[in-house]
This record gives C-alpha cells, sequence and structure tokens, in this order.
C-alpha cells in the first residue's frame, strides 16, 4: 500500500491537528473528540480485474465513512497511483467538516483505487468501476453513502457505477452517485460548480479586504475540472489569469493568458506544454509567483513548511483539498495571508452534488438558474459565518472553518448519543 512520505505530509495528521485546535477552541468534550478524530466504518478490497491483453491485474480500492451523523456518508472517487488509506480517511474527514460548513445535509465519507487512469483503456476503466461498486455494494446506497467525482473520475465513471448499483438493487437508483450525465438524473451546473464556488469565495473575499478585481492578478494550479473552470470563472470577475498547470508542468505570462486558447490547447493535446504565447514554468515556481490570488486547485501537501515563507499572494483559495500543511498553515498566518479553507473554497461540488441527490430523489429537475442561485446563496452565507466566526474567536479563516463544521456534527453526535 503507498503511504504518504513524512508526517507532515500525512493528511490525515494534518486533519488531526486542525480538529484538535478547533475542538479546544469551542471547549468540546473529550468524548466527542475521541470520536470525531476516527473514522466509522473502512473497507479495503483487491479487485482482479481481466486487462484487453487477457492478463488480470489485482487492483487494491478503499471506501472510507468517516461520519454519517448528519447524513448519508458523501464524497467523491479518486483514481491515482498513489491513492493511500491516511488520505482517503482524511478526504473523508475533510467531507464531513465540508457538508457541515455549508450545512447540507450529508456525513463526509471517500473512496479510491490505486490505478493510473490514464494508463487504463475505455473497457479497463468500466471493468475497474463496476468491480469496485461490487466490492464496496454493502456500504452504499441513497441514504448510507452517496459518492461523486473526484481526481481520476468523470461523469461516465459515475453512469457505470450508477447502472451495477442499479443493475443489483433490481431498481433505477440515480441518488446512490452525484456527478452523473444529465440524461441519467444529472444536475445542471454540476460540472462547472466547485470551479464557480471558488470564484464565488473569492469575489467574497475581494470585498472584505477592500480588493478590486479588475486590478489583481492570479494564478492556478492544476487545469483539470477544478483549476480550469476556476481560472475562466475567476476571469469573469476581471481577475487576470497569468499561470496555469498541470501535472506535467506549468505556462505563464505576466500580461495574462488568453484562457480560451488555453482550453482549447488542452483539449486537443491532454497537456498545457507546448501551448504558443507563455513561457513555461514549474508547478513549484507558479506557487511563488507575485500574484494577488493563488488557486492551489490539483492536490494535497504543495504549500508546506518548505516553500509557505516564499508564497507571495495575498488571498490563497483552496480549490484542492488539503493543498497546504498544518505546519504551513503557521506560517501563512505569519505573513496574514488570506487564506479561504477547503472546506468552504471548494464546497461548491458537494452543494451541488446535494442538489442533484435532492432533483433524484424527487424526480423533478430544477433550471440552471435555480442551480447557480442557491448555490450562491449558501457559498456567500458561508463565506459570511467562516469570516465571522474567525474575528469573534480570533482564529484563522481555516480554524473558523473547523469551529463552524465540527460543531455542528458534535451537536448531533451529542443529541443522537451513544449506543451501547
Ligand atoms: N470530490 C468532491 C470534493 O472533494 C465532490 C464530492 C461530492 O460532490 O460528493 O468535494
Amino acid at each position: 500500500m503507498n503511504q504518504p512520505v513524512s508526517s507532515e505530509e500525512n493528511p490525515f495528521q494534518a486533519m488531526q491537528a486542525r480538529l484538535d485546535l478547533a475542538a479546544a477552541r469551542l471547549g468540546l468534550e473529550p468524548n466527542v473528540i475521541a470520536i470525531l478524530r476516527t473514522c466509522e466504518r473502512e473497507i479495503t478490497i483487491s479487485m482482479p480485474v481481466v486487462m484487453d491483453d487477457g492478463s488480470v491485474n489485482v487492483f487494491e480500492g478503499y471506501r472510507v465513512q468517516h461520519s454519517t451523523s448528519r447524513g448519508p456518508a458523501k464524497g467523491g472517487i479518486r483514481y491515482a497511483p498513489n491513492v493511500n488509506r491516511d488520505e482517503v480517511r482524511a478526504l473523508a474527514a475533510w467531507m464531513t467538516w465540508k457538508c457541515a460548513v455549508v450545512n447540507v445535509p450529508f456525513g463526509g465519507g471517500k473512496g479510491g483505487v490505486i490505478c493510473d487512469p490514464f494508463k487504463l483503456s475505455k473497457g479497463e476503466l468500466e471493468r475497474v468501476t463496476r468491480r469496485y461498486v461490487s466490492g464496496i455494494m454493502d456500504l452504499l446506497g441513497p441514504d448510507r453513502d452517496v459518492p461523486a467525482p473526484d481526481m481520476g473520475t468523470d461523469g461516465q465513471v459515475m453512469a457505470w457505477f450508477m447502472d451495477t448499483y442499479s443493475m443489483h438493487q433490481r431498481s433505477y437508483l440515480p441518488a446512490v452517485v452525484t456527478g452523473k450525465p444529465i440524461s441519467l438524473g444529472g444536475s445542471l451546473g454540476r460540472i462547472e460548480a466547485t470551479g464557480r464556488g471558488v470564484m464565488l469565495v473569492t469575489r467574497e473575499a475581494l470585498k472584505h479586504l477592500g480588493m478590486k478585481a479588475k486590478d489583481c492578478t492570479a494564478a492556478v494550479q492544476g487545469a483539470g475540472n477544478v483549476g480550469m473552470i476556476s481560472a475562466l470563472q475567476l476571469a469573469t470577475l476581471g481577475v487576470k489569469i497569468v499561470a496555469i498547470s498541470d501535472m506535467h508542468g506549468g505556462i505563464h505570462n505576466p500580461k495574462g493568458l488568453d484562457l480560451e486558447a488555453v482550453k482549447a490547447h488542452l483539449q486537443k493535446h491532454k497537456r498545457l506544454d507546448g501551448f504558443e504565447g507563455a513561457s513555461k514554468i514549474s508547478n513549484g515556481d507558479l506557487l511563488e509567483l507575485p500574484v494577488d490570488i493563488l488557486v492551489p486547485a490539483a492536490t494535497e501537501n504543495v504549500i508546506t513548511s518548505r516553500n509557505a515563507g516564499n508564497i507571495k499572494a495575498k488571498i490563497i483559495t483552496e480549490g484542492a483539498n488539503g493543498p497546504c500543511t498544518a505546519n504551513a498553515d503557521k506560517i501563512l498566518d505569519q505573513k496574514g495571508i488570506f487564506v479561504i479553507p477547503d472546506i468552504l473554497a471548494n464546497a461548491g461540488g458537494v452543494t451541488v452534488s446535494y442538489f442533484e441527490w435532492v432533483q433524484d430523489r424527487q424526480m423533478f429537475f430544477w433550471t440552471q438558474e435555480e442551480v447557480e442561485q442557491r448555490m450562491e446563496r449558501i457559498m456567500v452565507d458561508s463565506f459570511a459565518s467562516v469570516v465571522d466566526m474567525a474575528r469573534r474567536f480570533q482564529v484563522s479563516n481555516r480554524i473558523a472553518a473547523y469551529m463552524l463544521g465540527v460543531n455542528r456534527v458534535a451537536e448531533t453526535t451529542r443529541q443522537r448519543g451513544i449506543y451501547a
């Protein structure tokens, strides 16, 4: 099994470190803290899959439910070569806090399969997905655990997911998974939701700090669903996007990138490399550019105690889950950087997932405008609640967001009591 390289980079420990700080400020009872520090349920499965050449490959897969105190477990499925159990545990717990911060009635879960989705054929990807669903079937259900896309998975994977589950249950059950194609009960606005949420909270932060979007530059790490759409959405505010990257490296133009051309290049070549009208920049250097807004929207642990001191942005909007380590938090705080933490900044995705689940259960579908308006209200209100908490308790935005989320989960945990 893959393991994180150092304890600073162990995301589950990073989650627990922030939880402990928030719990101390909230004065939570030790019993409740002990419950919230651990995951309710975990499953590890070995999945033999027949590859196109006839050989059999045994993949390892996980599903972790951190909490179902406030509702069914909710959270994506990650297909990546370096997925590991502590990462999935952390991602599951972050989902619990995220759903609680935006106050949608879900707990938190996450899944992962160790594989390289870019190296699998479409048929292999489908067989991996169906085998994974059948392996974790007992945990799933619209009232139990509702997965969604994450790194390396998309609407097609969710369609296979919904089909496998529905076939086994002998029923049409689209609400078992979100992020599906529209024709299978997906919600309008779900694809853009995370990037749009990133834009909305950044817009609120700019207002809060008295900064004008039109005078600002931004660098975005990641050009997937979250990174690319965040860049496009920020540009609609008038922010100049000067750099963007993918896993192979980035492109930089201090005069601003032509994002439509970048998007077209990416669609054609599947990578940013070779884009004309910009110079190359490494993923590490992109983070240290002299920009106003930095959006890490790729993966965990990219801002650590090693490079946090070199960050020049005034605002960091965490499109990714866990891009900053707990040690980096302290340095960013000292520098006075306004961090919009992941469990708030990227919550637009799960908010629209919640809308998708509601629509599927009612078989009554909303317009794009309805989805966008409801999502905007939730993101704007949640931003205001986090900033208010930070001001009242004199804590960072991150600890304020944890306090808001953790307190809501603590409340239902207490109310439900301990079943013994
Ligand atoms: N994977 C996304 C996240 O990390 C979305 C989860 C969901 O919609 O359930 O927030």
